[in-house]
């Protein structure tokens, strides 16, 4: 089948990529810079001189008509939409995020429907983010599913950091699905993949330390004593639910390319909870020789908020439809550390 991957350069991305190109998809990626664009195709150099992997550049997706030309390949069937701003370092949140994120989705959406009559599916990469209600993470009678929608507004992304890039998330998934319904005829469908905070393995040819992805981020701090000092192990977070990156991959590709009745339906890929000390006891059992840069049995911080404090969620309907055997937290973050440790972590 051939596939338009948008991103081909993100963390998540790239797992998508290794996947396809090892079921023998042909890919067409995008990626914003020529340095990232030679690096994936000095990566599968045969792939690329056969064509079974093309890498073209679009430098801002935020372009109404950034997606226009790229559509226009012969063939194509599935698109696979995963570019969108993950990092907290932005000044101004809607032309930095909430702009990439919606006019990206929204063009590449308008393009295929114009200009790609054969494309039967597009999947969009949205998260967790879309899902969950900052007023409801202590809530105990609340469960988050396939069904529930953030309430987050574009009046509300001064807020905080987090709260733009949750806004970010939703507002871009609600133009898909708006965008789909007020098709008169459309002639794809579309499915969205939402997973929570997702670590894993980086890339070996794209990734280095000090560009880390958002969600490794932790884990890199954890591996280079900043948890043992000081304040102890720092807090989870709101959302504490988790997935590996190479099971959000798989659930692209078979969301995409390998479950018909995927189309018109969210996907809430999580492999349940994870707590930053649970993250902490994995490296340091797996990790002896780590021990004296690592929290200790003793630190503080970090722990799963008791159970008559926090959310439930139910996941149960994805699970079922995709047929994924999520993978375990301490697999996930053994292989994280290693593949960090690749990179002088
Ligand atoms: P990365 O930061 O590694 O990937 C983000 C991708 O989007 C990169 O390819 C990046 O390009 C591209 N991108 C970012 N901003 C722009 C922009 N303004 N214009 C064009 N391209 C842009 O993060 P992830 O792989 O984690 O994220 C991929 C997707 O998954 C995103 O949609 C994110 O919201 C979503 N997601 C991630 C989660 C996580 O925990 N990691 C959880 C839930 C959802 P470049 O390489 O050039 O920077």
């Amino acid at each position: 089948t051939k596939v338009l991957l948008t991103g081909g350069s993100g963390f998540i991305a790239a797992h998508i990529l290794e996947q396809l190109l090892a079921k023998n998809h042909s890919v067409v990626t995008t990626v914003r810079s020529e340095e990232k664009a030679s690096k994936i195709r000095e990566a599968y150099p045969d792939k690329a001189s056969s064509g079974a992997l093309v890498v073209v550049i679009v430098p801002d997706i935020a372009k109404e008509d950034a997606f226009d030309e790229v559509v226009k390949i012969s063939g194509l069937e599935v698109v696979l939409h995963t570019a969108s701003p993950f990092h907290f370092k932005f000044k101004d949140p809607k032309t930095e995020l909430i702009d990439p994120a919606v006019i990206g989705t929204t063009s590449i959406l308008r393009a295929i429907s114009r200009s790609a009559p054969g494309v039967r599916r597009v999947v969009v990469t949205s998260s967790f983010a879309a899902i969950l209600d900052e007023s409801k993470m202590t809530s105990p009678s609340h469960t988050f599913s396939e069904s529930s929608w953030n309430p987050v507004a574009l009046q509300d992304i001064h807020n905080s950091p987090a709260t733009a890039y949750r806004a970010s998330k939703k507002l871009a998934e609600k133009a898909a699905w708006d965008f789909v319904s007020q098709q008169q005829k459309p002639s794809f469908d579309l499915v969205t993949i939402n997973p929570p905070m997702v670590f894993g393995p980086v890339v070996h040819y794209l990734a280095s330390l000090d560009s880390i992805n958002t969600s490794n981020e932790r884990i890199v701090a954890c591996l280079q004593g900043k948890w043992r000092e000081g304040g102890g192990i720092p807090d989870t977070g709101a959302a504490f639910i988790w997935i590996d990156v190479r099971d959000v991959a798989d659930a692209h590709i078979k969301a995409g390319l390998e479950v018909p009745e995927a189309g018109g339906k969210r996907c809430f890929t999580t492999a349940g909870l994870f707590s930053n000390k649970q993250i902490a006891d994995v490296i340091r059992k797996n990790f002896p020789d780590d021990a004296s840069k690592l929290p200790t049995d003793e630190t503080k911080g970090g722990e799963l908020p008791d159970e008559n404090k926090r959310y439930k969620f139910d996941n149960s309907t994805t699970t079922k439809l995709l047929g994924i055997k999520w993978r375990s937290l301490e697999e996930s973050i053994v292989d994280t550390v290693k593949s960090l440790k690749a990179h002088g972590a």
